[in-house]
């Protein structure tokens, strides 16, 4: 939020609300918010009924609060809103850890189960520029004779070490060159890969153990939960914690032959072996989609940093690449974008792309800012751990309670009817001057 612009105004406005009886409940709730960049306005009300006897116990209106009751956005990504997206990547971390040692609802038993940390990355789609550390050096970035040459007549290596801040990072060696298509195509269809990848796990696993495919689930279940980093070439990597469990989920024993050993080779094989072919062979020529050989998996031993390892990429957005924070509406805005020219090329791809038959069940124009990617940032099955609904709900359960206790209502179990309507965001002149003042290091941008 930013300082009100006119400031008199705001003040004159605030002494008004001051002077209204519903000032402390409308003062509590903005600067509770905690911050948030753009608040979301609801209009409506909610009464708690005693479970047994089905006395109201409790009313929660909008009106108590001059009218509206604010709600903070609950925005995933740090550019977008810093204060909510730091909430979010508490809740994942949370959530993460839940699934590895238990805890908010899930037995601490899970600990027990074996659970690997895996990384799938995109396969290569032409040279770009890198940098390297190898005992302590950096080697030259793509050593080659300065006589190869691609058909454009562009050297096919570079001698140079790069710095860890040089622009050129991630960039493709000859642009001409580089599969941008392949890429588009590739990053679009990367969560159907990942869903192949899950089915090809469990037909792994399931010939690992010497079981027919469709009686694995009888003796164990499989769960993960995965986000998305965005690399510096513009392609995504999944980071995904896979666990196995017994047939009825975390509070079951994993079988014997279930050990951490085999799923880790399970990955390995799993990864290396989804297909997909890419859709418009016909006009742009036949690909087939599958991970870089790439695949990192190693037991987990240290849960707390894979939970926040998890949680940090979980607030990022594809600008973390260089790309921007909000969708392209139109051509003219692309040729207008304040990104690197590879980024460019990335979503120039897309909008092509985007615009031919065979590819508009993608919506490459529509994820164009993701550079194609249409997937969440992080997923999870059914049974990993809790949920983040359900941390909120905790939350909002809480200080419910708390309200309950103060009113002397104690923990009776209740049952909650309640209508709310959207009804507008942001803050007045005089809510963001009590916002700016709770929380006065929020007005800043934080990148990180
Ligand atoms: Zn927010
Ligand atoms: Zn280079
Ligand atoms: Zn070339």
């Amino acid at each position: 939020m930013t300082e009100p612009q006119h400031l008199p105004r705001a003040v004159a406005a605030l002494v008004e609300q001051a002077a209204t009886p519903e000032f402390t409940a409308w003062r509590r709730n903005i600067v509770g918010l905690g911050g948030c960049a753009n608040p979301v306005h609801l209009v409506g009300e909610s009464t708690a009924f005693a479970a047994d006897s089905g006395h109201a116990l409790f009313s929660h209106s909008s009106a108590a609060y001059g009218g509206r009751l604010l709600v903070p956005c609950g925005n995933r990504r740090s550019t977008v809103c810093s204060p909510c997206a730091r909430v979010y990547r508490a809740d994942t971390y949370h959530l993460i850890r839940a699934g590895l040692v238990g805890g908010k609802g899930t037995p601490e038993t899970v600990s027990d189960h074996p659970r690997v940390f895996a990384t799938l990355t995109a396969p290569g789609f032409g040279p770009v520029h890198t940098r390297r550390e190898r005992n302590g050096q950096v080697p030259p970035c793509r050593p080659r004779s300065p006589k190869e040459r691609c058909p454009h007549d562009q050297p096919v290596g570079c001698a140079m070490r790069h710095s860890t801040d040089d622009p050129r990072l991630g960039e493709p060696i000859c642009p001409r060159c580089y599969d941008y298509a392949g890429a588009v195509l590739w990053q679009a269809r990367s969560g159907h890969l990942w869903h192949r990848f899950t089915i090809e796990l469990r037909r792994e696993l399931a010939r690992r153990a010497g079981l027919p495919r469709t009686e694995l689930r009888l003796a164990a279940r499989l769960s993960y939960a995965k986000v998305v980093e965005y690399q510096r070439r513009g392609l995504i990597h999944f980071h995904a914690v896979i666990r196995l469990d017994g047939p009825d989920g975390p509070s079951t024993p994993p079988p014997a032959w279930a050990t951490a050993d085999l799923l880790t080779d399970a990955v390995h094989t799993a990864a290396g072996r989804v297909r997909l072919p890419s859709p418009g062979a016909r006009v742009i020529g036949h690909r087939t989609l599958r991970f870089g050989a790439q695949v990192d998996v190693r037991p987990i031993t240290e849960h707390g940093a894979v939970a926040a390892y998890i949680a940090k990429y979980a607030t990022k957005g594809a600008e973390a690449a260089g790309a921007v924070d909000g969708r392209i509406t139109t051509a003219r805005h692309l040729v207008l974008l304040p990104v690197r020219v590879h980024v460019l090329r990335m979503i120039a791809t897309c909008w092509w792309l985007g615009a031919l038959p065979p590819f508009t069940s993608l919506e490459l124009r529509r994820w164009a800012h993701m550079l194609g990617h249409r997937g969440h940032f992080s997923t999870k099955s059914r049974s990993y751990s809790t949920t983040l609904t359900a941390l909120r709900t905790a939350r909002t359960e809480h200080r419910a309670r708390e309200q309950y206790r103060a009113l002397g209502l104690d923990d009776r179990p209740t049952i909650t009817i309640g209508h709310w309507r959207y009804a507008g965001r942001g803050y007045s002149p005089e809510a963001a001057l009590v916002a700016a003042t709770a929380h006065p290091t929020e007005g800043e941008s934080t990148r990180d």
